[in-house]
């Protein structure tokens, strides 16, 4: 059985999908995927298109209670039942909460001791390709003197006789390889704020075994902590007047299977 409003109810039987048992509940036709969030009141309940906090009903916006650059980095398992932590909101709203979240970021920063911005430069400027380009855009000019000339063309010619191991190529085509060539490039030392963060709370892995089905399930219980504090803080700082009673800070984080 589930839950759902008179909206998706007319969507059903007007697909033939299922039958009508009672004015305001349906059979489903067919076997829906697993078992849904059994005994979950929260994904059990109706749920209106309204914003959490102020219950506008338009210029509505998905809000990540944990934001994207935590949540990116997090496992498959906490990721596909991330809906918990999606909420709807007006752009007003979220507008004025980001402002909270910017500082709980920066604490975080203090706290595991990483910067927002990462640590390290993100990309690295690779000065020969700029000097190569430098030269090419000057081969392109009229008005330079012979012997710099020569300069600019040897620079290239040996730049193009390294990297492609050809020599018969035509000083056009090379200049215009050459112009093509990036400033920059990733550093793969750089290390990513969010990806930094989640990893160290990922250290802290404990394994819960003589379950049911004889599996092997993985508990993260800092990662947990993490999400209930991102809860938490947007329940203080917004308190939200149309959001589920149901909708409680330490949640189940992972799938129900
Ligand atoms: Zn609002």
């Amino acid at each position: 059985m589930f839950r759902c409003n008179s909206k998706k109810i007319a969507w059903y039987l007007s697909r033939n999908l299922a039958n009508q048992i009672a004015h305001d509940s349906i059979q489903l036709n067919f076997q829906s995927k697993g078992l849904g969030h059994v005994g979950d009141a929260y994904h059990l309940e109706d749920k209106s298109n309204l914003c959490v906090c102020c219950g506008a009903s338009e210029d509505l916006t998905m809000h990540h209670v944990v934001p994207d650059m935590y949540r990116r980095h997090m496992p498959e398992v906490l990721k596909s039942h991330a809906s918990y932590d999606v909420l709807l909101m007006c752009v007003r709203c979220h507008a004025s909460y980001e402002k909270a979240a910017n500082e709980l970021k920066k604490k975080i920063a203090i706290n595991f001791n990483m910067p927002l911005n990462g640590n390290g430069q993100s990309r690295i400027r690779l000065y020969n390709n700029i000097k190569i380009k430098k030269a090419a855009s000057a081969l392109n000019r009229i008005g330079i003197p012979e012997d710099r000339m020569r300069e600019l063309k040897d620079i290239l010619l040996t730049w193009h006789q390294q990297a492609t191991d050809k020599t018969n190529d035509k000083l056009d085509n090379i200049i215009e390889k050459a112009l093509m060539l990036p400033d920059y490039e990733r550093n793969d030392e750089f290390v990513e704020h969010g990806k930094y963060v989640v990893n160290q709370l990922l250290k802290d892995c404990h394994y819960l075994t003589g379950l049911e089905n004889n599996s092997i399930r993985k508990k993260w219980p800092k990662l947990e902590e993490f999400i209930y504090l991102w809860r938490d803080h947007f329940l203080k700082n917004m308190e939200p007047k149309f959001l589920s009673k149901f909708w409680k800070v330490n949640n189940n984080i992972y799938v129900i299977r």
